[in-house]
């Protein structure tokens, strides 16, 4: 197996990025694809694009299961803040936290305003950000689908018309993400102008998907992980993050989707 990383830039600034696990017989074509996907992307074309392959030990690959997915509806990208704050608070992250990273992603979480690389590693009790470099992050990586898992996620997904590939590479970085120990939950929306979709995932609710987090148009996008570690044990976790293979050759359930309506969750 091989990992294959693209991440491009434009103006200076993170473009995009993907993340694959593939065997060497794919690696080319997946390659290809990434390359492709940063010269036409809805942000416009890239200016740098850097692709990293690294051949894994197989001993090291961890195979695991993807979580439930339900979508919860909402009337706008207000009402979603809504839903995915309040679920952040029952998965138990402060409200100042909630706060805290909510207007970090709306103003732009790195240091210039702009959107991040990777994740910010939020204090899930503080609000404190613990990332070693803010402007980077932290970015997951080494995490796919197995063939069987990928062509089961696409029959399911279809059942409720979500199968589209940034639906099933945030549920796959997700799905890594809420293994890491002292994972307590995640908030995303994309920084994509055109994909208003956001999400909340969790060891304890899985993977709960909101239509709309942000208004169409806005550029502004990123990433929280909300933590509860040792400080000691913060390197452990992004190396978890960062490093380890995993392979999810099992999917979860698809729920059906529920309205959400104010203080119900
Ligand atoms: P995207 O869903 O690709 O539009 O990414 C939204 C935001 O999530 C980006 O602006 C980054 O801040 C963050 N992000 C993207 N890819 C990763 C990754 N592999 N690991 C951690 N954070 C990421």
């Amino acid at each position: 197996m091989y990992s294959v990383r693209m991440r491009s830039r434009r103006h200076s600034q993170h473009h995009s990025g993907a993340e694959r696990l593939v065997p060497s017989d794919g690696v080319e074509q997946v390659a290809a694809a990434m390359i492709r996907r940063a010269l036409h992307h809805s942000r416009g074309q890239a200016e740098t694009i850097e692709l990293v392959i690294d051949e894994l030990d197989s001993e090291q690959i961890e195979y695991a299961v993807l979580p439930d997915v339900q979508t919860w509806q909402v009337s706008d990208f207000q009402q979603g803040r809504r839903a995915a704050a309040e679920l952040l608070c029952s998965l138990g992250v402060s409200p100042t936290a909630v706060e805290t990273a909510f207007a970090d992603i709306i103003r732009g979480a790195a240091p210039n305003g702009g959107n991040m690389r990777g994740a910010m590693l939020v204090d899930a009790d503080s609000g404190g950000r613990l990332e070693p470099d803010p402007a980077r992050g932290v970015r997951v990586s080494r995490m796919d689908l197995s063939a069987e898992a990928r062509r089961e996620l696409s029959r399911v997904l279809q059942q409720q018309n979500l199968d589209r590939e940034p639906v099933r590479e945030a549920l796959v970085l997700a799905a890594k993400v809420r293994m890491a120990s002292g994972i307590v939950a995640e908030l995303c929306w994309s920084d994509d102008p055109d994909y208003t979709a956001g999400y909340v995932a969790s060891p304890q609710r899985g993977y709960v998907r909101f239509p709309t987090l942000k208004p169409l148009g806005d550029q502004r996008g990123g990433r929280a992980f909300f933590v509860r570690v040792d400080p000691r044990s913060l390197s452990v976790l992004m190396d978890f993050l960062q490093q380890r293979p995993v392979l999810f050759d099992r999917i979860g359930h698809l729920l059906p989707p529920r309205v959400w309506r104010e203080n119900s969750s």
